[in-house]
């Protein structure tokens, strides 16, 4: 026997030992015991069989939070979205989103990669996701000449808006639009339960509106590894033959979604999550230089333009003060608060961050 396995505590004070209070992402969290525990004992099978107990059960559980018919175990959020992408288009067509959706900016352009699909972006502003109007203009019809929009996605969180935690009335007057047109709608709900969590509401009345959605077990909740698609039984037995082939197709992963089932029970704590990362930026922000406005859920942006640096050269120099997170922006950073930091982390964070900030003026 060796050391007994670590917890997301254990970690905390690991990493605090280290010295280094990680606020890049809140994936970079650590299986806790029990989860560990749970991928040792899990029974398995060949997924791709569909003989995973653990996994099939984990589908189950996921498409029953959803409200949906079905659901398929993913390795990444990317392969969620980029197969819901494939899924639900044919080659040449449209897809309508938010100029800084996820799907469009940080997926290595798989739309046109994976999908040979065009995306047509619009500027969605602080409500994060499109108006009514914003879909009807940017919706192109099929004719001779246009080749059609095949999808309109969302974003809830929205993460590079900074969390923004979209209220269910404009998701479902964007699904209404696209769906008077036609047109079906995927969400990206990498931070969906950070989203229901903020609202209070839950993922099956988030997506009443919408047709499929993606959502992350691997971020806020805690899991190593895996997301999962959610939608109607013959949309996910397509999305299903899409991960196989983008190379998803797993076999015993019963040990990866066994932690994932454990990370379904820490939904409800995401609340603080959403309370530390509120007392983080009311402290930042009363730091001379720093802006940090109030956060929806557990990103905090702050802006460094009253210091006159840039987002990097600040995050590096909080780096050098073992305060690890990242530059978002020219003249802004982003803070992700999550299972493995708590309300003291946050306040050493917050000093250290202080001193550097008192250097640079
Ligand atoms: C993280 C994230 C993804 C991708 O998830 P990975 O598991 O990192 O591939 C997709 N959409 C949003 C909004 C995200 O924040």
């Amino acid at each position: 026997m060796g050391p007994p396995p670590p917890t997301g505590r254990y970690f905390t004070v690991h990493l605090v030992e280290q010295n280094v209070i990680d606020l890049r992402s809140d994936t970079v969290t650590r299986p806790s015991a029990e989860m560990r525990e749970s991928a040792a004992e899990a029974p398995v099978g060949d997924d791709v069989y569909r003989d995973d107990p653990t996994v099939n059960e984990l589908e189950s559980r996921a498409a029953a939070l959803a409200g949906t018919e079905a659901a398929v175990f993913v390795p990444t959020g990317t392969m969620g979205n980029q197969a819901a992408i494939r899924t639900h288009t044919e080659r040449g067509q449209e897809l309508l989103c938010d100029e800084q959706a996820h799907v469009y900016k940080w997926e290595l352009g798989g739309i046109p990669q994976l999908s040979s699909v065009q995306p047509r972006i619009v500027d969605a502003g602080d409500r994060a996701v499109p108006t009514p109007a914003q879909i009807r203009e940017g919706y192109v019809a099929e004719d001779l000449h246009r080749p059609g929009t095949g999808l309109v996605t969302l974003e809830n969180t929205h993460n590079s808006r900074g969390g923004v935690a979209v209220p269910k009335e404009h998701v479902d007057v964007a699904a209404d639009a696209a769906h008077d047109l036609g047109v079906p709608v995927h969400l990206d709900g990498a931070r969906l339960p950070n989203a229901c969590v903020a609202l209070d509401t839950d993922p099956a009345e988030m997506l009443d509106r919408v047709d499929t959605a993606m959502f992350c077990l691997s971020k806020g909740l805690g899991a190593p590894v895996g997301s999962v698609v959610v939608g109607p039984e013959e949309f996910v037995a397509g999305a299903r033959r899409v991960r196989k082939l983008f190379g998803g197709g797993m076999r015993q992963a019963g040990v990866v979604a066994a932690p994932a089932l454990d990370a379904l029970e820490n939904i409800d704590r995401l609340a603080e999550d959403h309370a530390n990362a509120e007392r983080l930026a009311a402290e930042l922000d009363d730091i001379a230089g720093l802006a940090a406005p109030n956060p929806d859920t557990n990103l905090v942006i702050v802006h460094t333009d009253g210091l006159g640096v840039t987002g990097e050269t600040f995050a590096d120099a909080c780096g050098e003060r073992d305060v690890a997170f990242s530059a978002f922006d020219d003249h802004t950073c982003r803070l992700c608060t999550h299972l493995d930091v708590d309300e003291r982390d946050i306040d050493e964070a917050v000093d250290r961050i202080a001193a550097v900030a008192e250097e640079l003026r």
